[in-house]
């Protein structure tokens, strides 16, 4: 669906598709609705993509629904300190997704306005970005070694394996055998409980494993507190962060802190984020939903802030309608050209 709105916003809502199903402790799915919005005004165009979770409470209905209620929100695109302050005084709860959308517009409108990649207009370091992990996803044994064996054949260095699964343990063992010498990381999604992720943390630090994301229930603080204080591997927080006020807490049972755009709220409260969270010696990882080159576009702005880069969600698409990310061997290039540095195929 498309949508217009008086300040020079319009919006338009696209299925998205991945190359092949995408299976996580929770779900399986292929189909992704993702809105780009596009701020006209001046003859300069700032774009941003909604890319809504369930998980979040989030879906492309909801994104529909709420963008015509925050769109004038949007009125002066260098007031960043207004924005934040009128989406939340409008929305106070929810719908990260929407704010991120508006939120990257605005920015990128004013650093195209003055022909600067967002991370310079931000005042960051050319710094080069982490090496970005690859996805397998959850599926039957031999299809996790396929997508394997493929993404270290494309170059690829740093795997991340989706667990949470009766079989993890067998997971494990067919992939260190079929790419023995792959970074490992994993991704339990909230799925293990307190006696399952307690048994399983001598399997990954015997397959070398180098971090586990989210092993137990979101709102579980003295669970991943416990099994920080046993594990040799780094425990990061993804689902137990939901927003930028969460970062604090989190530093008692986390080692790190996965941020995505997309559930804070956009790039400058993922930038807040980040700031917490090193003052609170959190590890940080920039991560990202399933959404197009755009969305990732303005996580790898904020990448080379970070420790570690799990950005593929775009490569796992068929469809993806931006291009101009340049990956070379599972890393992503600091975009140079103005605004995201990307264009709508
Ligand atoms: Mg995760």
């Amino acid at each position: 669906m498309d949508g217009v709105s008086g300040a020079g916003l319009t919006w338009q809502t696209l299925d998205l598709h991945t190359a092949q199903p995408f299976g996580i402790a929770r779900w399986t799915q292929s189909v992704y609705p993702r809105t780009i919005v596009t701020l006209d005004r001046d003859g300069v165009q700032g774009r941003g993509e909604a890319a809504p979770n369930a998980f979040y409470g989030e879906t492309g209905g909801t994104v529909e629904a709420v963008l015509p209620l925050l769109m004038d929100a949007l009125e002066d695109p260098w007031d960043w300190d207004g924005l934040g302050a009128r989406l939340a005084a409008r929305m106070p709860q929810g719908h990260p997704s929407v704010k991120c959308a508006l939120e990257m517009a605005a920015v990128e409108w004013c650093a195209t306005s003055v022909g600067l990649p967002v991370w310079r207009l931000l005042g960051l370091s050319p710094s080069p970005l982490p090496q970005s992990s690859y996805t397998v996803s959850i599926a039957d044994l031999p299809d996790m070694r396929r997508q394997a064996r493929e993404a270290v054949a494309g170059g690829h260095t740093i795997l991340k394996v989706k667990l949470g699964t009766e079989r993890d343990e067998a997971i494990l063992e067919a992939l260190r055998e079929e790419v023995p010498h792959v970074r490992l990381r994993v991704d339990a999604n909230a799925a293990w409980s307190r006696a399952r992720a307690r048994r399983l943390l001598g399997v990954l630090e015997a397959a070398r494993v180098e971090l586990v994301e989210q092993p137990l229930a979101a709102g579980d603080f003295d669970g991943h507190a416990e099994l920080r204080a046993r594990s040799g591997v780094p425990i990061v927080a993804d689902e137990s962060l939901h927003h930028v006020s969460d970062v604090v807490q989190l530093a008692r049972a986390f080692d790190g802190v996965n941020l995505k755009l997309a559930k804070l709220g956009g790039p400058l409260q993922a930038l807040r984020a980040l700031r917490i969270a090193r003052e609170h010696h959190l590890t940080v990882m920039m991560g990202c939903m399933i959404e197009s080159s755009l969305g990732i576009s303005a996580a790898a702005h904020l990448a080379g802030l970070c420790d570690w880069a799990d950005l593929d969600g775009a490569l796992l698409l068929a469809d993806d309608p931006f291009s101009g990310l340049e990956w070379e061997a599972g890393s992503l290039n600091q975009p140079l050209a103005p605004g995201w540095g990307v264009t709508r195929r």
